[in-house]
């Protein structure tokens, strides 16, 4: 295999790969085929304690280093990940299942984050403050903010980390990372590329195993100093609830429910584009993915029409085939919930235009589906559906619009197609979501601020705020001069 180099079934902590304490290992099994492609440690609280206690001795040393040595630090790791690119996209692909080209395009995002905090780091100064008092000088600067405890999902096991040990590392932060059981190897091979990029041992630490031990032992500890955390609304509602008592710092990329609005004076084809890469992008398995289709009347059967023929002619297939545009969902549950959906928003007045149902593929696979006429008292209005599903709703007004895509307690991403440039404006101040894209699905990069609003998370990952997250302010006077 392409990856073999790269497929760590150890944990590192301290610097060594090891086992779990008793041996106990999980299988890790390729989405597409069902096929185990490998074990990791299942391990526990012990083991994270050790983590922990590797990254706060390894902090004074590294958070001292000089910036520029950080930042080349960095700028190594950059190239590490660029170097073995097509390895990395597919082992990422070979345990999460995405089509080979977006894993290599997240797989970049990584890349890109990891250089922008390289840059950044550079940039992390402080203030001098012009006094009220005489004879005094006011200073304020920045520090690293201590261990930081990083716990991220399997739909982008990648980029997430990217977003996190960029900047903690770049900040002189060190870390204890738990990735997704299901998709380990992107998160463990960061263990491999941070040692092969210089960085000393215990710098960054990677533990597998159960969630709930691995967390408990991150929520009470009290050298980790903050915790950021990529996942659902559920977990992460825990985890801020169990970060009070030893008072972490929290960085929360929650759930979302996001709106996609198509307005009469869109440009359709380009709003069809779009709907497709919002909805069925990594088979709909992503937190900003559209989840409410929104359609003015005057276009509304238009766009279903060409919404489903797009949808049904999508190449549905193992993501390390050719041309494949939508792989298998990550497990039988995901699969199971999805048609739990669509049952659902069938039995509430929903008209099935494309899919619906099971591949014919059989295993992880599900049919892209588009379902027509969808209205508030269906599932999917209110829950992350985290499929290949679009439930179309009509809407007559823009102020009816505004106040259905705000009817949510998320608050991440949300997406509208017009041309008239008031109107956008107005979106932009009325939608209380985090991410806005106006006329435009693809639009993260390292360079602007992700973070939901409302019950969708708090803290930014990019951009200089997204440094700062993991800084400290020190205000500093100095009397007597
Ligand atoms: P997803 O739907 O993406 O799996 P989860 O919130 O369940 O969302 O999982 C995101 C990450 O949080 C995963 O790494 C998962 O193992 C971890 N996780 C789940 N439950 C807990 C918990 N109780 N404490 C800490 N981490 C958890």
């Amino acid at each position: 295999m392409i990856y073999s180099e790269f497929l760590k079934e150890a944990n590192l902590i301290d610097g060594a790969w090891v086992s779990s304490d008793d041996g106990g290992q999980i299988d890790v099994t390729d989405p597409a085929s069902g096929t185990v492609i490998g074990h990791v440690p299942n391990s526990g609280a012990a083991e994270t304690a050790r983590a922990i206690a590797a990254a706060e001795r390894a902090f004074p040393a590294y958070s001292a280093m000089s910036v520029t040595e950080r930042s080349n630090l960095l700028r190594n790791l950059h190239k590490q990940i660029v170097d073995n690119v097509d390895a990395l996209a597919a082992l990422l692909t070979a345990e999460q299942g995405k089509p080979l080209a977006e894993a290599r395009g997240e797989v970049m995002s990584s890349a890109a984050y990891v250089l922008w905090f390289a840059e950044e780091a550079r940039r992390a100064g402080g203030e001098v403050i012009p006094s009220p008092w005489p004879n005094r000088k006011l200073l304020t600067t920045r520090h690293p903010i201590g261990v930081v405890a990083a716990i991220t999902p399997w739909n982008f096991p990648s980029s997430m980390l990217a977003r996190k040990l960029g900047p903690a590392l770049a900040a002189g932060c060190t870390a204890v990372v738990k990735p997704a059981t299901a998709t380990p190897y992107s998160g463990l091979v960061w263990g491999l590329l941070a040692e092969r990029a210089g960085f000393p041992p215990g710098v960054v630490n990677i533990v597998t195993g159960s969630a709930r031990e691995i967390g408990n032992e991150i929520l009470k500890n009290p050298a980790v100093r903050k915790l950021t955390f990529t996942g659902s609304t559920e977990i992460g509602k825990q985890l801020i609830k169990g970060s009070a008592d030893t008072v972490k710092k929290v960085s929360m990329e929650l759930g979302g429910n996001a709106p996609f609005i198509v307005f009469d004076d869109a440009d359709l084809d380009r709003a069809v584009d779009g709907a497709m890469i919002a909805k069925f992008r990594n088979a709909g398995q992503t937190c900003i993915c559209s989840n409410r289709v929104f359609v003015q009347a005057g276009i509304y059967d238009d766009f279903v029409e060409r919404l489903s023929k797009r949808a049904a002619a999508l190449k549905v297939a193992p993501g390390s085939d050719d041309g494949a545009e939508q792989g298998p969902m990550i497990d039988m549950t995901a699969i199971e919930k999805t048609e739990e959906l669509i049952a659902d928003a069938v039995a509430n007045g929903g008209i099935v235009r494309t899919g619906g149902n099971r591949h014919a593929r059989g295993g992880l696979f599900f049919e892209p589906t588009v379902i027509a006429d969808a209205n508030a008292s269906m599932r999917v209005t209110r829950e992350e559906i985290f499929g290949p599903v679009a439930p179309v709703y009509r809407f007559e007004s823009e102020a009816d619009a505004i106040r259905m895509a705000n009817d949510t307690e998320y608050g991440l991403a949300a997406y509208a197609y017009t041309r008239d440039l008031g109107r956008a404006f107005r979106l932009q101040d009325r939608l209380e979501y985090g991410l806005i894209g106006i006329n435009e699905v693809l639009i993260v990069t390292p360079e602007v601020p992700f973070g939901g609003l409302k019950e969708s998370g708090l803290g930014k990952e990019g951009s200089w705020q997204g440094l700062d997250d993991y800084l400290e302010t020190k205000y500093t006077c100095i009397g007597g001069l």
